[in-house]
């Protein structure tokens, strides 16, 4: 009697790999409600300027602890809408942090104004207040005052508002306004982001905790008169069809990405309280690995975890080439399937197109050095306890 043939071993399935954020995800949570969304749209044909713009828009105000919000095309044109309404003189400063996305340098520039950097803190990579003070008092020695403060909220959490407003009321009470990109939800002393300055710019690029499934941004702020300006600009400077006011461009909110705001804004906080629960799990799972420094939360924030950086020491001998031994880590976790990135490799003053800025490098020295050692690991609300553990395992392995 023949032997019954021997099963084949059933092959080892790929570990699948691990994105930095996971957008397929978010959607599944939303479909349904998407889709009907946009079936509204589809019938009313109201693709700019529908109901669903102004509906988002009083939602979106009303979760930022703020009057009024200007839905935009993008975050960078909601930053030069806002230093547009304030009207400074041509050529004035800005200040902003030397570490950012260069978004936010831009929106300056665009605007007609001039970008005028400060370092940030070590511990945070947040403007500090004590190099915004140097730059500041420099710019008026030189005979070229500062018109505005720019500080953004990195990673989730907010810069040290009080400091910069009292800052920003010493030296003639200048506006100061938050990009407020990365901090969706994000509060200091229970005050949201957004609500600190005289007005804020935020993105609701798809990657950012409040994503859009394109390009879309907006303007917050309580000062009716300003917001007022910043709707007229972003609309052929007009309020009445045909009728000028002034000079504008076009950057609106359509429709299609308001359907999709709405239906995402309400599962913002819960998606939020899913990335604090992942960022404490991160804590604990990589509490001992070697040559690692975990991310900290400023004290009075209630952080959102847009980004969970942490920072990889140096290898020895590497001052002529800073960041070799975090780009070595960063390929081994790329290699082994799980997407970490860097936020950001290279500081604003070093980019080719600020050159004329006049930095070199070593001018902003805790930007440049969080710029060689910052890694960035996947979080995302639906990141679960298993893909973290591999993070984990595969870090460690990284680190050797
Ligand atoms: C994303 C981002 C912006 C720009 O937003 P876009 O919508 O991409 O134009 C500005 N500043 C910061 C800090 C950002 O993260």
């Amino acid at each position: 009697m023949a032997e019954p043939p021997i099963p084949p071993t059933p092959p080892i399935p790929p570990t699948p790999p691990i994105p930095l954020v996971d957008l397929r995800a978010a959607h599944a949570e939303v479909a349904e409600e998407v889709r009907a969304g946009l079936e509204r749209v589809l019938a009313s044909a109201a693709y700019v300027k529908g109901p669903d713009v102004a509906a988002f828009e009083a939602e979106y105000a009303a979760f930022s602890g703020v009057r009024h919000c200007v839905g935009t095309a993008n975050g960078t044109d909601a930053l030069e809408l806002v230093l547009r309404a304030l009207e400074l003189a041509p050529g004035a400063g800005v200040l902003l942090p030397a570490n950012t996305f260069v978004a936010t340098a831009e929106a300056v520039v665009r605007a007609g104004l001039r970008p005028v950097l400060a370092d940030v803190d070590d511990e945070f990579q947040l403007l500090d207040p004590a190099a915004a003070r140097a730059a500041l008092v420099a710019e008026r020695s030189a005979g070229r005052p500062v018109g505005a403060l720019l500080p953004v909220h990195l990673t989730g959490q907010l810069a040290p508002m009080r400091e910069l407003l009292a800052l920003a009321e010493e030296f003639g009470g200048l506006p100061v306004v938050e990009d407020a990109a990365q901090a969706q939800g994000a509060s200091q002393h229970g005050v949201p982001a957004g609500a600190w300055g005289v007005a804020a710019a935020t993105s609701f690029y798809p990657g950012k905790n409040l994503g859009a499934y394109g390009d879309a941004g907006a303007v917050l702020g309580s000062d009716e008169r300003l917001v007022e300006a910043v709707r007229l600009i972003a609309d052929h400077g007009s309020a009445v069809k045909y009728v000028h006011e002034r000079f504008g461009f076009n950057s609106r909110l359509d429709s299609v990405q308001a359907v999709v705001l709405r239906a995402k804004l309400r599962r913002l906080p819960q998606w939020n309280a899913a990335r604090r629960g992942a960022a404490t799990r991160y804590g604990r799972l990589l509490a001992d690995l070697p040559g690692l420094r975990l991310p900290a939360v400023r004290p009075g924030n209630e952080h959102v975890w847009h980004l969970y950086t942490v920072r990889i020491a140096p290898g020895p001998g590497e001052g002529h080439r800073p960041g070799r031994r975090r780009d070595a880590v960063l390929a081994a976790l790329t290699a082994a399937g799980i997407g970490a990135g860097v936020h950001y490799p290279v500081p604003v003053h070093l980019q080719p197109a600020f050159r004329s800025l006049g930095h070199r490098a070593g001018a902003f020295p805790r930007a440049e050095r969080a710029a060689a050692e910052l890694l960035t690991l996947p979080l995302f609300p639906q990141l679960t306890e298993e893909q973290q553990g591999r993070v984990a395992e595969e870090l460690r392995r990284a680190l050797g």
